[in-house]
This record gives structure tokens, C-alpha cells and sequence, in this order.
């Protein structure tokens, strides 16, 4: 029997998460444990934008640095998980079960929305991983049906971890400081996104952009909303989902992370 794993979502924050202690990073070290090992891991992160969906079949996925100007000591970075090609091949399939044509892409490699989280949940990088990519102009409601049609893949041992931010205006980071309280446009949407989740409410959590207080301007652009739209379509209907933890970066980045059952 193999035991049925949750999916997840996690915040990401600054790509420095990876180096500086902080709640975030206290948090997702001891997550991995907390959860268990998984035979393979799914991560879907805000920075894998493609027109129709997609994974990474690569067999050994390289670390990819996409991001400018931040500590060298980052780019030394690697996580040198090894690939999830029969994973990736399972996804396309059931995704085609649900009506989503998705391709695999042999290269594919852990961009840091992915593998800053897992390096920190489980360090040894010895679980086999793969990427699903958000297609951000396709919205809240497809990514919804990503999560429900990948569902199955939790009962075979396979760990799906959403990566993005629950708030994030990356123009107004700049003008507070990194443990700024939030600002209350940042709160607002923040403590309605909570209530929504938490309540299991599909429809508001779908149509958040028209409902939810300051929508636009938490998420100028839906990517890093997306993955949590993903873990929540792969809830099992009825279960209960939790926010296992909850902070601020710089004010308006919101570090929270939800567990759905
Ligand atoms: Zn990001």
C-alpha cells in the first residue's frame, strides 16, 4: 500500500531565500519531514511559462539560475535531483484523460521557483523530480483542472508541490523594507485568499481576479498565483486544507504555504 501524499503549495519569495535564515526558510526546512519521502516529486513553479502545458522528462534536470544580479554564492548552488522521466510520462497521460494535451520536454531542467524550495525540504536531493509548466494567459480555471486531472498521481507516491507567491507586486517590493508590515491592499487580499482556501470555495477561489479585494494589483501578472490554483484542484474533494505557514517579505510578498489533503 502506498501512502497517499498531499499536494502543496509553497512561497518562494527572493530567490536569497536559499541562503538567508528567516521563518520562510525555518519553515520549509523542516516541511520535508514533516511530510514524509515521496517516491517522486511535481513541482509547478511561477517561472515555467508555456502557451499549452508542458513537463520536463529530462532524466537529470540541471539547475537553472534564471535570475540577475544576486549573490554568487547562489549561482554555486546546485540540486542535482535526479529527473522524473516515467513521472512526466504518466502526467501527459492523464492530462489527455482529462482533455489537456501536454508535450514533454526532454532538457527541461529545476528553474529556482522549484529548486530553492525541494533543496531546503529535502536536501539530500535524492528524489526524482519533474516540472509542470503554468500557462499563464490560459488563467485561474485551467490550472484549477491541471490539479484535478493530476490528482491520481498522489496516490501513487508522487509529492505535488506549487511554487509562486500568495502576494506579489514585484513594482512595489522596492519601496519597503525586507520585514516591512504589509500594507493593508496587501492584507486584505491576503486574509480573503485564506478564507477562500481554507473554505473550500472553488468557485470564488477561480474567479478571485473579480472577487477578491485588490486582485490586480497583488498580481499584476497570475504566474505566481497559478501553482496554488494547481495544489488546490488536486485536493481531494471534501478534505479539509490548511495554511501551514504565513509571513511577509518586504511587505507586499506573502511567504504563506497550504497543504491540501
Ligand atoms: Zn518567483
Amino acid at each position: 500500500m502506498t501512502t497517499r501524499f498531499p499536494a502543496l503549495f509553497v512561497s518562494h519569495g527572493a530567490p536569497t531565500l536559499a541562503l538567508e535564515p528567516g521563518p520562510t526558510r525555518g519553515f520549509l526546512a523542516q516541511l520535508g519531514a514533516g511530510i514524509g519521502r515521496p517516491k517522486a516529486i511535481l513541482a509547478i513553479s511561477a517561472h515555467w511559462e508555456t502557451v499549452a502545458p508542458a513537463v520536463s522528462a529530462a532524466q537529470q534536470p540541471e539547475t537553472i539560475h534564471d535570475f540577475y544580479g544576486f549573490p554568487e554564492a547562489l549561482y554555486a548552488m546546485r540540486y542535482p535531483a535526479p529527473g522524473a522521466p516515467e513521472l512526466a510520462d504518466k502526467a501527459v497521460q492523464l492530462l489527455a484523460a482529462a482533455g489537456l494535451t501536454a508535450h514533454a520536454v526532454a532538457d527541461r531542467g529545476l528553474d529556482h521557483g522549484a529548486w530553492v524550495p525541494l533543496m531546503l525540504m529535502y536536501p539530500e536531493a535524492d528524489i526524482p523530480v519533474t516540472q509542470l509548466a503554468v500557462q499563464t494567459a490560459l488563467g485561474s480555471a485551467h490550472h484549477w483542472r491541471l490539479g484535478e486531472a493530476l490528482r491520481p498521481l498522489r496516490d501513487e507516491g508522487v509529492l505535488i508541490v506549487g511554487s509562486g507567491s500568495v502576494t506579489h507586486n514585484l513594482r512595489e517590493f522596492g519601496r519597503h523594507r525586507y520585514d516591512a508590515p504589509p500594507p493593508s491592499w496587501v492584507s486584505e487580499f491576503n486574509d480573503w485568499l485564506h478564507t477562500t482556501v481554507v473554505s473550500t470555495d472553488r468557485e470564488a477561489l477561480v474567479g478571485y481576479r473579480a472577487r477578491a479585494p485588490h486582485a490586480a494589483r497583488n498580481h499584476p501578472t497570475e504566474e505566481h498565483l497559478l501553482p496554488l490554483l494547481v495544489a488546490a484542484g488536486a485536493a481531494t474533494p471534501g478534505s479539509r486544507p490548511q495554511r501551514l505557514h504565513a509571513a511577509y517579505t518586504y511587505g507586499v510578498i506573502g511567504m504563506d504555504a497550504y497543504r491540501f489533503d
